[in-house]
């Protein structure tokens, strides 16, 4: 079978492997049909691995952590998830969390230290075939592939709407109309929320009304905008998806006094941050990370409702065999891309 290897950092090659037999005990064998290509993946593809948790062998590795599939031989039933049946469509929850640590203890297995994912750690859905942990299996029914590899991202924005503590009738800013802010977007939409988006890209404020967003803004104009549509108290809640390191003190300003922020986007930057500002404004800064199972089965749940709008998203298609040219194209930030798709079996 054909798999899509990451063999050292930057060397990506299509080539026929092995391939798993029958599932092992508590293990599920599934065919890979579509993998979203992340940013996170940039990483690993890279060789930036100082930002993965552990010191541990990543090459070579079967990238793809964003994977619909179907269901081949689904094992001697799945022990911590739904029993699946041969032929159902399924998305793949990454994580496996260790069960032991603090944040396990406390069910927040998202933030594990010892966690392992799927497409970083263990081999992941750029390859015809893929044996995974039965508990990362979620059917998602009538689902297109598509729509489920996005499952995954659009789990993230669940997670990050359900630390918001996000309320019907809120107003939330959320920063960077990329996939993930693309995807809160649409979850906060989804719970009634009213959206300003905040993009520099012109075709990603579009995308962001179209999805839903009652306002988008620049960066630049964003602070007379905000202003004006919160009737100048600022918003209740700010979720910043860029990755850019100046939005966090730009946020602290805007947020309305007894706001929240939930800080979604990696960065490795530094931003200087007044910290008087939390006792005067009495404001929550909170950090979300990846999914727990429970934000995993609500994501099925919220792409399957706004399956239609969200086909907007898929903006490039590539084949297993050109693989490593889809990591390339992406890694190359073309601003018309939203989510590239590698098509797998
Ligand atoms: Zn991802
Ligand atoms: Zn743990």
């Amino acid at each position: 079978m054909l798999a899509a290897v990451t063999r050292s950092p930057g060397e990506m090659v299509v080539e026929d492997v092995s391939g798993p037999g029958r599932a092992r005990a508590g293990h599920v064998i599934v065919r890979p049909e579509a993998v979203g290509i992340c940013g996170s993946d940039f990483h690993l593809f890279s060789g930036d691995v100082g930002a993965l948790s552990g010191a541990r062998d990543f090459y070579p590795r079967v990238q793809g952590h964003e994977v619909s599939a179907i269901v081949e031989d689904p094992g001697d039933g799945t022990p911590g998830g739904a029993t699946v049946r041969v032929g159902a469509r399924v998305a793949i929850w990454p994580l496996l969390p260790c069960g032991r640590c603090y944040p396990c203890r406390q069910d927040r297995p998202n933030v594990c230290p010892n966690f392992r994912l799927v497409g970083v750690h263990l081999d992941g859905g750029l390859q015809e075939r893929l044996e995974v942990p039965a508990a990362t299996v979620f059917d998602v029914g009538d689902l297109d592939p598509d729509s489920t590899c996005f499952v995954e991202p659009a789990s993230v924005a669940v997670h990050a709407l359900n630390r918001a503590r996000l309320e019907p009738g809120e107003q939330v800013v959320v920063f960077g109309a990329g996939p993930i802010g693309l995807a809160t977007l649409t979850a906060a939409v989804h719970r009634g929320a009213r959206v300003l988006s905040v993009d520099p890209v012109a075709s990603r404020r579009d995308l962001a009304k179209r999805l839903g967003a009652e306002a988008a803004a620049t960066p630049q104009e964003l602070t007379e905008n905000a202003r004006d549509w919160t009737g100048g108290e600022g918003p209740p809640l700010v979720v910043e998806t860029s990755g850019e390191a100046g939005v966090l003190p730009q946020a602290m300003d805007l947020v309305a006094q007894a706001g929240r922020i939930v800080v979604v986007g990696m960065s490795s930057a530094t931003a200087p941050v007044r910290p008087g500002a939390f006792p005067e404004k009495e404001i929550d800064v909170i950090g979300s990370s990846c999914a727990t199972a429970g934000d995993f089965a609500e994501a099925i749940r919220l792409v399957a409702a706004n399956r239609t709008a969200l086909a907007a998203l898929f903006s490039h298609h590539f084949s297993l065999a050109r693989a490593a040219e889809a990591f390339e194209f992406a890694m190359s930030r073309p601003p018309d891309a939203v989510k590239i798709v590698v098509t797998v079996n």
